[in-house]
């Protein structure tokens, strides 16, 4: 079974991180990424007075643009939702994410914040387990989680594609 991913980036991501990048979701979530696409921040969600984009309004516009489609949304500029500083990035379930790497400091956290993500996208919640699931507010938090799911999110995983599949396939 197959449920692809729509692979977005900015044109100032480097080139080779995308490619591992791809290859570690692919493998983790057994999907294909389907198509890559390079897709630039809109400044309708600037907010000036923070020097950052608002992560909620990116995340509801794309979702709006691109239906039925996942995507993966990778940026370079610092995001915020309300109430918070700063989000290494935000998901919504069954549509898509949007990570930003202007706070991760190695291809490694890149690498384990877009699984986080990506999990979230089939249905994945945040977890206490050793897993890549666990919530991480700060670098220090999102530096001790490891790279892998858990076996509960590997079954949640699994029970959330089929799910998927079905409903794609009716
Ligand atoms: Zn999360
Ligand atoms: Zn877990």
């Amino acid at each position: 079974m197959n449920l692809s991913l729509l692979l977005l980036h900015d044109s100032n991501t480097n080139e080779d991180d995308i490619h591992t990048i791809s290859k570690k979701l692919e493998n983790v979530y057994q999907i294909k990424i389907g198509a890559r696409r390079i897709q630039e921040i809109d400044s309708f969600a600037f907010d000036a007075s923070r020097e950052q984009y608002d992560g909620q309004k990116l995340l509801n516009k794309l979702i709006d643009d691109m239906k039925l489609e996942f995507f993966f949304w990778i940026i370079q500029d610092d995001l915020f939702v309300p109430l918070m500083n700063f989000v290494f990035g935000l998901a919504s379930k069954y549509h898509g994410a949007i990570i930003s790497f202007y706070r991760l400091e190695n291809l490694d956290m890149k690498i384990k914040e877009c699984i986080h993500e990506c999990g979230h996208i089939y249905g994945l919640g945040h977890c206490d387990n050793e897993c890549v699931m666990q919530y991480s507010n700060s670098l220090s938090e999102a530096l001790e989680k490891p790279p892998y799911l858990c076996d509960e999110c590997k079954t949640t995983l699994q029970k959330n594609k089929d799910f998927l599949y079905k409903a794609k396939n009716k």
